[in-house]
Formats: C-alpha cells, structure tokens, sequence
C-alpha cells in the first residue's frame, strides 16, 4: 500500500494553470494543499525567444521557473510541491495516485483542480519514431497514440517545455539546415529563433498560406517577409516522411535539414480525466465555474474546453492568460467565494520577422469552414500620419457576419478581428477587439469605441468611423 497523504485542495499540473491555482489559495489565505508537478516549470510563452537568444540572451535556463525562489510564487511553495504524476483518480473515494517521486503516494483531497495542459500533436507519419535522445519525462501525441517523448526520433523535435528547449537550443547551435512543421504562431517564432541562430530554414505548411489564423491575403504579407530573409516557404506542401536527412513530401520532392521542428499543434491531455469519468468532449467539459461533470471536481487550462463567445461553440483556447483567470475562478467557487468566467474569445498575437500580427475570434475561412456567413472588412492603416518619414504600413481587418437566426448570431455581429502592422505591435487593437468580439458587438457598435488621435502615435483618419461607414453600406443598404 502506498502511503497516505490527505490534503483538502490537490492540484495536479505545475503549468500556469496549476501554479496560479496555488498562488490563489495561498493568497486567500488557504494553506491546505498540494501541487502535483511532473516537469521543471517554464515561462513557456517565451521559450522560443530563448531558444533564438535575441530577446533572451542566456537562452533556455533564463525562462525556468525556480519554484523556490520565483518572485511572484510563495516563498514556502515547496513544502507543497509532489514531484511525479498523478496516474489515476478514484473520484468516490476522493484519491489520486502519484507515481514517479521517491515511492508512490496516495493522495487524498476534498476539492482537486486538474491543470494537464496540453500536449504537441505530431503528425503520424513514418520516420518520426525512433530511438530518441530526449528525455522521457512527458509526453507528446503521435496520431491518436500518447507517447513519451523518448520515443521520437534523434532528428525530431518539438516544443512546450524547458526540456524542449534545451534540445533545440542545442539543436540550434549545431546544425545548419532545419525544416519547420507548421506555421502558427510558435511555428514562426522557431523560423525567426532558428534564423536568428544562423541556420538555413524551410517552413512546412499543409494549408494553402501561412498561419490559419489569418486569412490568405494577410498571411500574403507575413510570407512575403519570410521568404525576403531567405527562409524557403513551402505551402499545400504534405508531409510524408521524416528521414536521418530531412523529409520527403507527398510529392516525392525530398528537403535535406539536420532536424524536423514540429509545431503542428497541440491536443489536450485529457486522459487522465477521461478514464477517471470525466465528461470530455474536446477538452476536459466545465461549465462557467470551471467545475467539471463531478462536482468536486474542476479543471482549468489547456486541457479544458470552453464556449467561444461570439459563437457560442465548444472550443479550446489554447491561451496561458485564459488558464490564469480560470484558475482564479475555480479557487473562488472553492473557498466560497463564488466567481464565474463568461464565455471567451481565443486570440493569437505573434511577430515575425519584424512583422507584428494579432487575430481574435474567426477568420473569414474558419467562419465559412462552419458555415457561418460572413463578409470581410479590410482597411489600410497607418502607423503615423502617410506623410510622416517614420511611418509604416499596415492592415486591419474585421470579419462581420451577416447573421445567422439559428446560431443566435445577429447581421453585422463582428466574429474575428485581424491586423498585421510593421514596426508597431496590435495588443491594443486586439485586447479591444476581444472585448468587442466577446461581447457580441455589432459594426455599428463601433460607433460607440472612442479613437484617440496624436500624430506621433497614429494616422488621423478613424478606422472605426471608416468601417462603421462600409457596414452602413453593407447592412443597411444592401
Ligand atoms: C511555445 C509556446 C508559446 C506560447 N505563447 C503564448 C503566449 O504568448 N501567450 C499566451 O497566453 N499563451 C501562450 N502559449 C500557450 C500557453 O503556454 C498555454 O496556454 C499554457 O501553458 C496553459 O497552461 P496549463 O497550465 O493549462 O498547461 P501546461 O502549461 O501545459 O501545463 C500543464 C502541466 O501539467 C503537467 N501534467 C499533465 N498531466 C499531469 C499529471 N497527470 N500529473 C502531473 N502533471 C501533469 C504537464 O506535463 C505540464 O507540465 C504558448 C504555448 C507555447 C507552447
């Protein structure tokens, strides 16, 4: 029998999730819980900027997080902290078991709040197995098969953890060629770390154009900056296999690269939950207090699925600063003090070779890919005044629908916000537009956002009175 440890709060996952959730309980005074942690906790958001060393010079060891020590983690956090994973829940009994630390421990608790995050997707095609250097600690989808990581191929990467980033970091200061899989944002971030290292690269995408998060004529812009660097860019391109020198495509063309860089994904890692009951659709199924199908049960991150607000669909968000507030949410429902978390938007923001990008909500193609109808609004924009030497050009755009009685979606309702813009990053834009898109606001709506003009900031022309006037002509007078 493995011994007993009882706890009212377990915590199972050390990613922000699961960090956050302990932080709350403990500045809410709480201090009887445990924290389950089976890797050394990152800053994972910035570990492509530590594998390319611009932005972080002392590379991936910068970025990890010394639970011990960190600044905004209590200073005694470690008392708390049960190295392994927890390998099946008996949710009658209120019990997990944690393997992988010194001996097995049976934990015992009231409430448990599950953070599993979520695990890199590759593609199963052949060459990606093999007899692998990384270390087997977590873990990686292959298909429809959780594998260690272990069991990759020597030539294969992948990216969500400080042990990730080491190997590329390594990778990267010995290699000379590198084929990229995949072109979302962390997909990009590798090609300009990779680049910034020195390293010829080929960038894989199975889509007709970069990143699906924007729409074709404004990836158009990121492309034409990835191929003017020199990275090789190869859209509609399938992969077909990985070999000891590259890969071959479906069209038999072959890429010589010392390593294949999958950033193809990411699937939750709801498995655990799954065979202990839970109710799982395509994460781990909560409701607005982050409470799962069990009610003592609640679960927060990656690993759950949430509803899209302009749409009202079950979807994943896939976003750290969302598992934050989710983790808020659900510590507050256990210590009564009851908060709920509204539906939410996903969002995407990246730069990529100088080229600052942002996406909320729906893409015109993702809309038609559910058979939402839509229109796309696409405005020039302006860094500064046209005639400033310092400004630069740039492009927004709005995704309306033009309404759907079934889906409770009204005409003009504003679905996904897009904007790529030289030299100037849009966080303002899309934390505006998160809250416009979130909020089921309509084009006309936009009447109501004030614009604030200054020449050093920005071009005088109101974007939001310019798009209000093309919806005007779009939706009221058809
Ligand atoms: C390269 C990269 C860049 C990103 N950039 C951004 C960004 O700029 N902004 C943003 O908001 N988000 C970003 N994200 C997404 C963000 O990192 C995730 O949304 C966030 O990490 C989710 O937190 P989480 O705690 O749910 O999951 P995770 O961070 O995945 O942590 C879950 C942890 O739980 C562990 N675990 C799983 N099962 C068990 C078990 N049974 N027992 C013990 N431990 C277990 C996992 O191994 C993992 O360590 C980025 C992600 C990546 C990979």
């Amino acid at each position: 029998m493995a011994p007993t440890l009882k706890k009212k709060v377990l915590i199972v996952g050390g990613g922000p999730g699961g960090r956050v959730s302990y932080m709350v309980l403990r500045n809410m005074g709480f201090d009887d819980a445990a924290i389950v942690v089976n890797e050394e906790p990152t800053i994972i958001c910035s570990l492509p900027y530590a594998v390319g060393r611009k932005l972080v010079p002392e590379g991936p060891e910068q970025v990890v997080v010394d639970m011990a020590r960190a600044d905004r983690l209590p200073p005694d956090m470690m008392k708390d902290v049960l190295f392994g994973e927890a390998v099946r829940l008996d949710l009658e009994n209120h019990s997990a078991l944690i393997e992988g630390g010194e001996e097995p421990l049976e934990v015992t608790f009231e409430k448990l709040i599950l953070a599993p995050g979520a695990v890199p997707w590759i593609p199963p095609v052949p060459g990606v197995l093999g007899e692998g250097s990384a270390d087997g600690g977590t873990w990686v989808w292959y298909g429809r098969e959780l594998i260690r990581r272990d069991r990759l191929a020597p030539n294969v990467y992948s990216l969500r953890g400080a042990a990730d980033a080491r190997a590329l970091d390594a990778f990267a200061e010995k290699a000379k060629r590198a084929v990229v899989v995949g072109t979302g944002a962390i997909g990009l971030e590798l090609v300009e770390a990779l680049v910034d290292r020195g390293l010829t690269v080929t960038v894989l995408e199975a889509l007709p154009h970069v990143t699906s998060a924007l729409d074709g004529e404004m990836a158009a812009h990121l492309e034409e900056r990835l191929v003017s660097r020199g990275v090789t860019v190869a859209t509609g391109a399938l992969l077909a296999e990985v070999t000891p020198r590259g890969v071959v495509l479906g069209d038999g063309t072959t890429i010589e690269a010392d390593g294949v860089l999958f950033a193809t994904g990411v699937r939750p890692n709801a498995e655990l939950a799954r065979a202990a009951g839970l109710v799982v659709g395509r994460g781990i199924v909560v409701d607005e207090a982050m409470r799962t199908s069990h009610p003592d049960v609640f679960a927060v991150g990656d690993g759950a699925e949430i509803i899209d607000g302009p749409t009202g669909k079950a979807v994943l968000p896939l976003i750290g600063t969302l598992a934050m507030r989710q983790a808020l949410v659900a510590v507050s429902q256990i210590l009564g003090r009851p908060m709920t978390l509204p539906p939410a938007t996903p969002w995407g923001v990246s730069e990529t070779l100088g080229l600052h990008w942002a996406s909320v909500g729906w893409t015109e193609e993702a809309a038609s890919g559910i058979g939402l109808p839509v229109v796309g609004l696409t405005l020039p924009y302006n860094t500064r005044e046209p005639y400033m030497a310092l400004n630069r050009k740039g492009f927004w755009k709005l995704v309306v629908a033009r309404g759907d009685e079934a889906k409770g979606i009204t005409p003009g309702q504003i679905v996904g916000f897009q904007a790529i813009m030289e030299d100037k990053s849009p966080l303002f834009l899309a934390e505006r537009f998160l809250d416009i898109v979130t909020r089921r606001e309509t084009v006309m709506d936009l009447l109501n956002h004030y614009f604030i003009h200054s020449p050093a900031h920005n071009d005088v022309n109101d974007p939001y009175l310019q798009l209000v006037f093309m919806a005007q002509r779009m939706f009221q007078n058809p």
